[in-house]
């Protein structure tokens, strides 16, 4: 029981947080976690929270606010993306570090879990608005983070420009470049090869994994992706390359869609010069809503959380779902799509390329020996497709969903490691 807890009507007033621990807690009880480390693994262990004024182009100061959620440290420093969007408040951010613990205990990685973010829409800053606000930022942040404490790292609304900005402003204050506080940076500052593409690419090896799993094959399967950013764009791509039938993608413009397959590397070319897939002219205008209840072979939502609902669970054709983003799927309506036998890899297995490049990144920049792109895809397709089997062995031998088995996989790692720390009771 805990005795002390300040965030958790805060916290808990978050349907994602709250169904997130949710699915901790019932994992838990089913293999039997010892029941103090299933309440410390409940809460995050740190919150932090800035109000910061930024000065706009026109002379007007704003304020904003960001978050930083270092969830648990027991295997690592805490690791986890940053997010502009305006959306963000601290029960996502919470959510999003809970699930980073998890991921990165089911992926073996030695790192903890931690999300950051601030409620801004970067589309409405100039340039140099986003600059200042990453550096105000990041100067807040500064005695929270670093390469042995808490690495940040690209998510919804940011970039590697903007971890460009993040490891510059660390670095000031020690006079010597601190390259490994950060990753998803550009890799003429210490970035990885690859990482740019890492999320998407590790996305589509687990679509590889699950179709052939399921008696398919991605060559020549439909393929339905929800968001066109740095996930769903390499997704789309990779999977292209692999002979996928990718017949929509979408983004926040809405969505495109053509029954034979849409060329990607015209439809990127075509969104690097109008900045939005809309009027895309070799594919007919659909909305994101429609996209999500294509009959496809397999569906990639790689965009936002709760976007698969119990408004439109119903609509859901697709026979397996891979989520790219973290928490698509609401929790009643993955019960409802389990039920009716939808195969879904869940986020903290399907999207882990990106942590697991942000790992081999930090790795890098600690000890100044970088690594050739092939080198990066050959270790990263060999903890993915591990880890797949891993999850799909557990779930196939205790008839359980892959969500069940890859939660279950990471409390087991984590039980393990908090015990020998004297955590269990
Ligand atoms: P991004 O900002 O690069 O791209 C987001 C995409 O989603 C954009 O194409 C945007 O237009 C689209 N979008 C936004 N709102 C939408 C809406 N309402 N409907 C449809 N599309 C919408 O972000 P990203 O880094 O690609 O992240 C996407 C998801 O993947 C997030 O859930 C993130 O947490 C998760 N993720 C990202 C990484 C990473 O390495 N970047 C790693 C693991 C998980």
């Amino acid at each position: 029981m805990s005795q002390v807890d300040p965030h958790h009507h805060h916290l808990n007033s978050s349907p994602f947080f709250a169904s997130t621990i949710q699915q901790i807690e019932d994992t838990g009880k089913l293999v039997n976690i010892n029941s103090s480390i299933l309440e410390i693994l409940k809460q995050p262990r740190r919150i932090i929270t800035v109000s910061f004024p930024v000065k706009m182009d026109n002379g007007e100061s704003l304020v904003f606010t960001g978050y930083r959620v270092q969830h648990n440290q027991c295997l690592g420093p805490f690791k986890g993306g940053l997010r502009f969007h305006p959306s963000v408040y601290m029960g996502e951010v919470a959510a999003l570090a809970t699930l980073m613990t998890m991921k990165n205990s089911l992926l073996n990685l030695p790192l903890g879990g931690a999300k950051g973010g601030v409620a801004v829409d970067p589309n409405l800053l100039t340039e140099s608005e986003k600059e200042k606000l990453t550096r105000r930022f990041t100067r807040e942040m500064a005695p929270f983070i670093g390469h042995d404490k808490d690495i940040p790292a690209p998510d919804v609304g940011t970039d590697s420009q903007t971890m460009a900005w993040m490891m510059d402003t660390y670095s000031l204050d020690y006079g010597f470049s601190q390259t490994g506080v950060v990753t998803g940076k550009p890799v003429e500052v210490g970035g990885s090869k690859g990482r740019d593409a890492a999320t998407g690419l590790g996305v589509v090896f687990i679509m590889d994994k699950v179709l052939e799993a399921t008696g398919r094959s991605i060559n020549s399967a439909s393929v339905a992706i929800q968001g066109f950013g740095k996930v769903g764009m390499h997704a789309a791509l990779e999977a292209y390359k692999l002979g996928a039938k990718v017949i929509a993608v979408s983004d926040v413009s809405g969505a495109i869609f053509n029954g034979d397959g849409l060329n990607i590397p015209e439809v990127i070319a075509y969104n690097k010069v109008n900045k939005s897939l809309k009027s895309y002219p070799e594919a007919e205008a659909i909305n994101n809503e429609e996209l999500l209840s294509l009959d496809v072979d397999l569906l990639a939502p790689c965009a936002l959380e709760g976007v698969i609902n119990m408004d439109n669970v119903n609509d859901i054709k697709a026979k397996v779902i891979v989520e790219g983003a973290n928490g698509p799927v609401t929790h009643d309506a993955d019960l409802v799509l389990h039920e009716r036998g939808v195969i879904i890899v869940p986020d903290i297995l399907a999207n882990g390329g990106g942590v697991v490049v942000s790992y081999f990144e930090w790795v890098q920049d600690i000890v100044w020996l970088f690594w050739a792109e092939d080198e990066v895809r050959t270790k990263l397709k060999a903890i993915m497709d591990q880890c797949f089997d891993k999850v799909w062995e557990t779930s196939q031998k205790n008839n359980q969903s892959l969500r069940t088995s890859a939660m279950a996989n990471a409390l087991l790692r984590l039980e393990k490691a908090m015990t020998l720390r004297g955590q269990a009771s």
